[in-house]
């Protein structure tokens, strides 16, 4: 009896594994706003490639870290659905995969850690932090490595698809695990659309929902912003002048050659064009409130006082322990939002708001159909 049940069981698991093969990943590249780019990237190259993809928890890097707490991981449900991917792709969680299927078709003894080009070395997958850690959340060491020069970019590019699956057949490597995300950073162009199957878990909407009910009783409109101050922040814009293109700002700037180039105030944008832009907006939407999310200074003084005492100007309390996400799902639900183009934090807000339909803009920046409206409406603005 016992016997035909841990066959049933078998069976079962047996059904569930996909033939197509598994795409597994490190998202070991920068902070939320960064993984967030590299996972629609990942999507598309998991959904080309017809392998199902493991979602890999988030690596989040604590404010204050300690040698034992160098990084730790959030389960991808814990801050997102899944049933919204699956209209798009197939999907496992990364700790369902590794519990429930990792010993029958990824076993120790046959764990490959693939990586592009510098075959000599091969693939140093659990070097240094978050790269070790990560692999060591899921016991997982690696037994060999593979290495490739076929390009992630296989969008309407039948051939180099081809390159991936006669190269990489499932048969034979059921699982590729890469040691960085399958994917371009600033998320590419074609990918920002997948951004709708990125719904927040029921646990962040309810959050979100009661922070602003609580801080904004009226039900009136909301202007949020996203004041990217940090320091880190300020040192990285030092430099950016003259360059064409600087992290995510393609978002604002465009992906093509050619255009207006990144400057000193589209990175880090003075006081005064923060309390002008978010004024206008306020008097616009006739609005009851300001929400801000910042890693550092969220200007409330400066603020309340340009804006006056019938707008409310909201921060989440706790300085260096506002939860990020809570910020991201007020962003993406106000009426309008001014962000920071630079910034992939950013660029999260403005992907959800266009697939919602919301209105976004960016500190620094006027868009060519707004050029044509200050023209037209003079020293107005
Ligand atoms: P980017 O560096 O702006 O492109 O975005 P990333 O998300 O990759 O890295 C910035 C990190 O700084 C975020 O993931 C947050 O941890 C933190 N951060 C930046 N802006 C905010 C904010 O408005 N609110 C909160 N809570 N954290 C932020």
């Amino acid at each position: 009896m016992l016997f035909i049940l841990l066959l049933l069981v078998q069976l079962v698991h047996s059904l569930d594994v996909d033939p197509n093969g598994y795409i597994l990943y490190c998202p070991c590249m920068g902070r939320f706003g960064n993984q967030a780019d590299h996972f629609l990237g990942a999507l598309s190259f998991a959904h080309n490639l017809n392998r199902t993809l493991a979602l890999p928890p988030w690596i989040v890097y604590p404010s204050r870290p300690t040698p034992k707490s160098t990084s730790f991981h959030i389960p991808f449900d814990r801050w997102f659905l899944i049933d919204p991917l699956r209209a798009y792709h197939r999907v496992i969680l990364m700790e369902d995969f590794m519990s429930e299927l990792a010993p029958q078709i990824w076993p120790p003894g046959k764990r490959y850690g693939f990586c592009y080009g510098f075959a000599q070395r091969g693939c140093r997958m659990k070097d240094g932090n978050p790269f070790g850690p990560f692999w060591d959340h899921f016991d997982v060491d690696f037994d060999d490595s593979v290495t490739y020069r076929i390009s992630y970019n296989v969008d309407n590019d039948e051939s180099t698809r081809r390159q991936w699956e006669t190269n990489f057949p499932p048969n034979r490597y059921p699982v590729i695990a890469f040691m960085g995300a399958p994917a371009a950073f600033p998320v590419a162009e074609g990918h920002r659309h997948l951004h709708k199957y990125v719904r927040w878990s029921d646990e962040i909407v309810e959050e979100a929902t009661q922070f602003v009910e609580r801080e904004f009783p009226q039900g009136g409109p909301i202007v949020a912003i996203h004041l990217r101050n940090g320091y880190d922040w300020e040192k990285a814009c030092t430099h950016v002048d003259g360059e064409r293109n600087f992290m995510a700002s393609p978002q604002c700037l465009g992906y093509a050659a050619g255009g207006d180039g990144v400057t000193g105030e589209l990175c880090l944008p003075s006081k005064g064009e923060v309390l002008r832009r978010v004024k206008e907006a306020v008097v616009s939407l006739n609005a009851e409130g300001v929400f801000v999310a910042t890693d550092r200074d969220p200007m409330i003084g400066e603020l309340t006082q340009h804006l006056g005492d019938n707008v409310k100007v909201v921060v989440q309390p706790g300085d260096r322990d506002r939860s990020p996400q809570l910020d991201l799902a007020i962003l993406g639900r106000a009426d309008h939002f001014i962000g920071n183009c630079v910034s992939s934090f950013t660029a999260f807000a403005v992907r959800e708001r266009t697939a919602g339909g919301r209105t976004s803009s960016f500190f620094g920046f006027v868009s060519k159909a707004g050029r044509g409206k200050q023209r037209d409406r003079g020293a107005e603005l």
